[in-house]
């Protein structure tokens, strides 16, 4: 071990037995045998060249916000993305590092008059994050403004346009595979500062107070496609069939589970689909309670949860 270590300090900063529970916004987990924050492109390509051919195993963690750590802990090497670089090319496109955290881009743009990354207004995470998840709010997403991607593959680096991407509802190819993202080009609209600016601030506005305000990894179920529905179309509130999902949050409240409690995770009061972390929860609780409402829902509805957050056990 001894030897990783003098290794792995030629390519960040390393951190021995690092408390996941600091670093996610869940706020569980246990330790990381090896901490690296990585703040240049060419140390994490080297770095995860070197992991890649030792066979240590790795995760590549961003703003911590959609993931949900085992209390174990993770025997191997966390790589906290801190890459940079954030800068306006021609042709209004934006090309931002994979560890810039998404509402700095959206003020970037907000700044250059640029329209087109509003959606991300308030999203936590890093831009390497948003793109594996294609992450999104109010009808858009990620994929909208993205051009291109520069990834890292089994020790080869190149651009994957966004149509190689397998851009769905919250879906990637990258939630399939090992590629890790190092940078993406977003290509957007000039536009009124104001104008931006209004819709950025109404976007805040329909966040605040909709979704808790305690440690959490936010939805914790994707939502459902409306052709899932297997009920008589008038039990289905009209705007469903208009946005074309069904809410998590609403198929939990059917089942009368909000508020419900196993340890210390709990379902969120405000809203169906947020999991709580609202006293020391252990991932076991959180899991329990996952088990439970996918029971719960699929009894009553026929329907399959499955998970947004990322589960490592
Ligand atoms: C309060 C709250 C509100 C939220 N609201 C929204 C919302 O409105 N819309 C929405 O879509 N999401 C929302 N989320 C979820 C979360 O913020 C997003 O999924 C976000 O994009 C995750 O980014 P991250 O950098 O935190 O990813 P992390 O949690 O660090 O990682 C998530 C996954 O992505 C992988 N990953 C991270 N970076 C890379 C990379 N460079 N290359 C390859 N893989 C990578 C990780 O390995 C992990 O598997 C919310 C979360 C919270 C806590």
């Amino acid at each position: 071990m001894r030897e990783y270590y003098e290794e792995l300090k030629k390519y960040g900063k390393v951190k021995l037995k690092e408390s996941l529970t600091k670093n996610t916004t869940f706020k569980v987990g246990g330790i990381a045998h090896f901490f690296i924050e990585v703040t240049e492109e060419e140390k994490l390509i080297s770095l995860l060249n070197f992991l890649n051919s030792e066979d240590i195993p790795y995760f590549v963690l961003g703003g911590g916000s959609n993931v949900l750590f085992s209390d174990e802990g993770f025997e191997g090497v966390v790589i906290k993305l801190q890459t940079s670089e954030l800068k306006l090319r021609e042709d209004n496109e934006i090309v931002v590092a994979a560890g810039v955290l998404l509402n700095k881009v959206v003020n970037f743009a907000l700044q250059n008059k640029l329209s087109g990354m509003e959606w991300g207004t308030g999203i936590p995470g890093t831009v390497g994050g948003a793109v594996r998840g294609n992450a999104g709010a109010m009808g858009k997403e990620n994929a909208n403004c993205l051009v291109k991607v520069k990834i890292w593959r089994d020790g080869e680096v190149f651009e994957l346009d966004k149509t190689e991407c397998g851009f769905g509802y919250r879906e990637s190819i990258f939630k399939n595979n090992k590629d890790v993202i190092l940078s993406a080009v977003y290509k957007l609209t000039p536009g009124d500062e104001k104008s931006i600016k209004e819709i950025m601030q109404t976007y805040l506005k329909q966040r605040t107070g909709r979704f808790p305000n305690l440690p959490s990894a936010g939805s914790f179920f994707k939502n459902i496609e409306v052709n899932k529905w297997s009920g008589k179309k008038e039990d289905l509130p009209e705007i469903f069939w208009e946005r074309g999902k069904i809410p998590v949050g609403w198929l939990v409240e059917q089942v009368g589970m909000k508020g419900f409690t196993i340890g210390g995770a709990k379902i969120s009061d405000e809203h169906g689909n947020f999991i709580i972390n609202f006293s020391n929860a252990k991932q076991a609780d959180i899991l329990s309670l996952v088990e439970t409402i996918k029971e719960k829902v699929y009894n009553k509805f026929g329907i399959e949860l499955e998970p947004e957050v990322k589960i490592i056990n």
